[in-house]
């Protein structure tokens, strides 16, 4: 079984405290782009999980994102027989911030439901998903959602209005761990308007959304080229910019096609990782 593996933006990132557990307690409004990985995922007669990627640097072992899915998946439904063979085709930059193993990940859950008919419910494949990783739930979801604690609860808002969406990933890759260990070693956070923001994509105000975009690891994950990428997006007419995830990704908010991609082509001379998007409605699509 193909299917097409989303990125996500976050329109908003506010962390509100870090749990006993050592994870953090999370406010999210996510948005999955049309950058995808394409993941394949077939029986094989080995009962091994088998990983395969046609990009250098991401791992084909116990570590890929896709591999932990497949684990959980065979545990939460005791299935034995774990011979599966999982091909990753990379789109998506990897250490971005835009949930480039998260995507892998959900694609795999997805498709090892249909493949062994378990039949499982959205939520329960969102709950499999969180015990990996807090990106993985609102992955397997897609379109425009809320996301709160370790990502475990999602909830879908109005579809973000029509607009492009520019990314720019500069030649820096920052650790999710690391990141939010910096967060934790902040003295004093300044936190971001939420509830503006519940109002804003409930009712689905471009203009308002674009106003309150923000992202707490911003004040704690140093990219240098950050302040760089958002004076062009400004400068090329972006209704907002801010950073995605942990970073160091940047997107930047277009309703004009033509300064999107006026913005895209000038990044595009600077920084090698650019990309224009457009939101998308799902997090999997099947292909096959
Ligand atoms: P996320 O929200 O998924 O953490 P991210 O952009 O911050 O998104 P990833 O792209 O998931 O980070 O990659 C983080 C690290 O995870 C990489 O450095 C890579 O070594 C490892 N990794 C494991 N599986 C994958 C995968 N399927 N795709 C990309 N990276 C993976």
């Amino acid at each position: 079984m193909k299917v097409k593996a989303a990125a996500k933006i976050n329109l908003m990132l506010d962390i509100l405290k870090r749990l006993d557990n050592g994870y953090h307690s999370l406010f999210m409004i996510m948005q999955s782009v049309d950058l995808f990985d394409t993941v394949t995922v077939e029986k094989n007669n080995l009962n091994k999980i088998l990983i395969e990627c046609d990009k250098d640097g991401v791992p084909c072992n116990e570590k890929n994102i896709a591999y932990k899915c497949a684990v959980k998946f065979f545990e939460y439904c005791n299935i034995e027989d774990v011979g599966v063979t999982i091909k990753i085709e990379k789109n998506i930059p990897m250490a971005a911030g835009i949930a480039g193993g998260s995507a892998d990940g959900a694609a795999v859950i997805y498709c090892l439901n249909k493949i062994y008919n378990t039949n499982l419910t959205q939520k329960e494949l969102c709950e499999i998903g969180n015990r990996v990783g807090a990106d993985i739930p609102f992955s397997l979801t897609g379109g425009t959602a809320v996301a709160l604690g370790t990502g475990n609860v999602i909830a879908p808002v109005k579809d973000l209005p029509d607009c492009l969406i520019v990314l720019a990933k500069p030649q820096q890759d920052v650790s999710t761990p690391e990141a939010y260990a910096q967060f934790d070693a902040l003295t004093r956070v300044r936190h971001l308007d939420r509830i503006s923001m519940i109002d804003a994509v409930s009712n689905g105000d471009y203009e308002k959304i674009c106003s309150l975009c923000g992202n707490v690891f911003e004040q704690a994950v140093e990219v240098p080229k950050r302040p760089h990428i958002k004076g062009i997006m400004r400068k090329c007419g972006a209704d907002a910019t801010c950073m995605s995830g942990s970073g160091p990704t940047v997107f930047g908010l277009f309703s004009n096609e033509n300064k999107a991609k006026d913005c895209y082509e000038k990044l595009s001379s600077k920084y090698n990782q650019v990309y224009i998007c457009k939101p998308t409605k799902s997090g999997v699509i099947e292909l096959d």
